[in-house]
């Protein structure tokens, strides 16, 4: 049984509003999964749906594309398994009543999608070449064919950057209001940022905390006008402007923040349990530029349910969502572009596959 109490657990599936990295902000890039295959060249690299992801997105659209006979491909990408790899308990994917650990979350999606016929591989793509099918990526210097795409890239957030936040995350440090905030009831937290996402956070969290600090490192915030004063009229939200946090504090959990005053110079200790970063977000899309048109936030957009411009080339997941950004939410998006993919190929007959071993 999970300690719901505890302000450890929680799972933050990390959310992606932002663009570009903001400047001074460091995207997560660690391999969630220790062992990575290396990649069997004599496997087939041709199939009828070529899933790039491997986050509950990806392996959910695996699951229902394997389902349907369709043999998927998955290129499970830099941290296999996606954002819930590097988060602790989730508690709000149904079926879970105990909940469960992300990593085994996503070794169960994985499973089931092999159990299915899905081939997973953890390889990253590098390209893609969206001009004529069969569809091509390129990963790990390997060329996979797909008479359909499924892109299921998911997004990053971003983080400060520090060496405590990256020991502490999990353990008080949270990028989800909506995954972790339940941890901090009745608890002095601070929320870090000065956009739209940290407004939202700020506010939502004093639901359950007793005070949140919002701290920005400028003195004018990013955020909307009405969301920032929603903030300023909230009696539980003390705003910090001009602050930079310096380190987390605390050895097995928060207990602290170490600030600096930017205008003054000054450096005070700031005691809190738990820290939610919330400075932005950046989808996956490197792959795809030049091929699939991106939003206003920059995050591909779909042009019928999940079609994208191109036919044939379907967008799942994070790397879209920029709104509900859960594990439940990617999957039900997964599902329905493997569905849209399936009614796709059957009324479009599959291209002649040009290779149907890597060399
Ligand atoms: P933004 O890029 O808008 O804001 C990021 C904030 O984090 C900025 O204030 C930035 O500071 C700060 N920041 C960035 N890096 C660091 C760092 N290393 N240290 C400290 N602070 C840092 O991202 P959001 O996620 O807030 O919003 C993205 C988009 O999504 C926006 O268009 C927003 O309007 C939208 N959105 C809308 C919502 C709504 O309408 N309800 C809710 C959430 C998001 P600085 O200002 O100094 O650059």
């Amino acid at each position: 049984m999970p300690d719901t109490t505890s302000p450890f657990g929680g799972f933050s599936i990390d959310f992606g509003t932002g663009p570009a990295p903001a400047e001074g902000s460091a995207v997560d890039t660690r391999p969630a999964v220790a062992a990575v295959s290396s990649v069997d060249r004599s496997a087939p690299s041709s199939t009828q749906v070529l899933v790039l992801g491997s986050g509950p997105a990806g392996l959910t659209a695996a699951i229902y594309a394997a389902r349907a006979d369709l043999a998927p491909i998955v290129l499970g990408g830099h941290q296999p398994g996606g954002q819930l790899t590097i988060t602790s308990e989730v508690e709000n994917y149904p079926g879970f009543p105990d909940g469960i650990e992300g990593p085994e979350l996503m070794a169960r999606f994985r499973a089931q999608a092999e159990r299915f016929g899905a081939r997973v591989v953890d390889v990253e793509v590098d390209r893609v070449d969206f001009s004529s099918r069969p569809f091509r990526a390129w990963a790990d210097g390997v060329e996979y064919h797909g008479d359909a795409v499924i892109v299921a890239t998911g997004a990053s957030a971003l983080w400060l950057g520090l060496e405590s936040e990256d020991r502490l995350r999990g353990r008080g440090v949270s990028a989800c209001a909506t995954c972790d905030g339940f941890f901090f009831r009745g608890k002095e937290i601070a929320v870090v940022g000065g956009g739209d996402t940290a407004m939202e956070e700020a506010l939502y969290l004093t639901h359950f905390a007793t005070k949140v600090h919002l701290l920005h490192r400028r003195s004018e915030f990013r955020a909307s006008r009405i969301m920032e004063a929603r903030v300023e009229r909230d009696p539980k939200i003390e705003i910090h402007r001009n602050v930079v946090i310096d380190e987390i504090l605390g050895d097995a959990s928060v207990t602290g923040l170490r600030l600096r005053d930017t205008k003054k110079d000054a450096r005070t200790e700031l005691p809190v349990e738990g820290l939610f970063v919330a400075i932005g977000y950046r989808p996956n899309t490197g792959p795809f530029e030049g091929w699939l048109e991106k939003d206003e936030a920059g995050y591909l957009a779909v042009h019928f349910e999940t079609h994208s411009r191109i036919e044939g080339v379907f967008v799942a997941g994070d790397v879209h969502d920029h709104r509900y950004r859960q594990a439940v939410t990617a999957a039900g998006d997964g599902c329905r572009a493997a569905i849209d993919a399936e009614r796709w190929l059957a009324e479009h007959a599959p291209a002649e596959a040009a290779v149907s071993t890597a060399g």
